[in-house]
């Protein structure tokens, strides 16, 4: 008898405190600055991508969730300043523990993760991004690959001027994908 009053004092002393019942998705709270959400491919004020295709970030992957095959960039066809590009990039967020040791190896700054964390999907793959749903979008001034390099004719002074200006790595974080910018265009990418 006396375990049951306890445990009704239990059901009892709840129904005065706040409900913390969020509305979700009706109401969608905004993630911590620093949540590790989906991921970004950022770009250079260019427009040029700053993966160079070297695979740190998926031998850094501890769920093996990150496949990378890189290509040689030629004066033709230039999509990164760099000697190589990656011409396949995917993430499988069926995989993904959002630890963030990938954005920790890269060591261009061109992997960072955005505070998108609505991923759910009844479709294994579906959950596999490609690169082109990770790609940061374009930005004003930004042109979209591959083109040659605009900041300067040689890959020192092409860093040099980019220094002046992050590209997407500053603020990426928040920056809607290249897709859902196409999708907001109404246009494809
Ligand atoms: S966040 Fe972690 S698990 Fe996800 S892709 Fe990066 S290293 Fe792999
Ligand atoms: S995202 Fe970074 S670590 Fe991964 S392949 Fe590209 S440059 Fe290398």
């Amino acid at each position: 008898m006396l375990d049951a009053i306890k445990g009704f004092g239990v059901t009892f002393s709840h129904m005065f405190k706040k409900v913390v019942t969020e509305k979700y998705p009706e109401v969608r709270k905004p993630a911590a600055p620093r949540y590790h959400g989906r991921h970004i491919l950022n770009r250079h004020p260019d427009g040029l991508e700053k993966c160079v295709g070297c695979e740190l970030c998926a031998w850094a992957c501890p769920a093996d969730a990150i496949y990378v095959e890189g290509a040689d960039n030629t004066d033709e066809e230039r999509y990164s300043p760099g000697e190589r590009y990656a011409s396949v990039y995917q993430i499988n967020y069926a995989r993904c523990i959002f630890c963030g040791l990938c954005i920790e190896a890269c060591p261009t700054r061109s992997l960072t993760m955005s505070n998108e964390y609505e991923l759910a999907s009844d479709s294994r793959a579906d959950l596999i991004f490609t690169k082109e749903q990770l790609m940061a979008p374009l930005l004003e001034g930004m042109e979209q690959p591959p083109h040659p390099m605009r900041l300067g004719d040689s890959e020192k002074d092409y860093y040099v001027n980019a220094l002046g200006n992050p590209g997407t790595s500053a603020g990426a974080e928040r920056a809607a994908s290249s897709e859902q910018q196409a999708t907001s265009q109404g246009g494809a990418v």
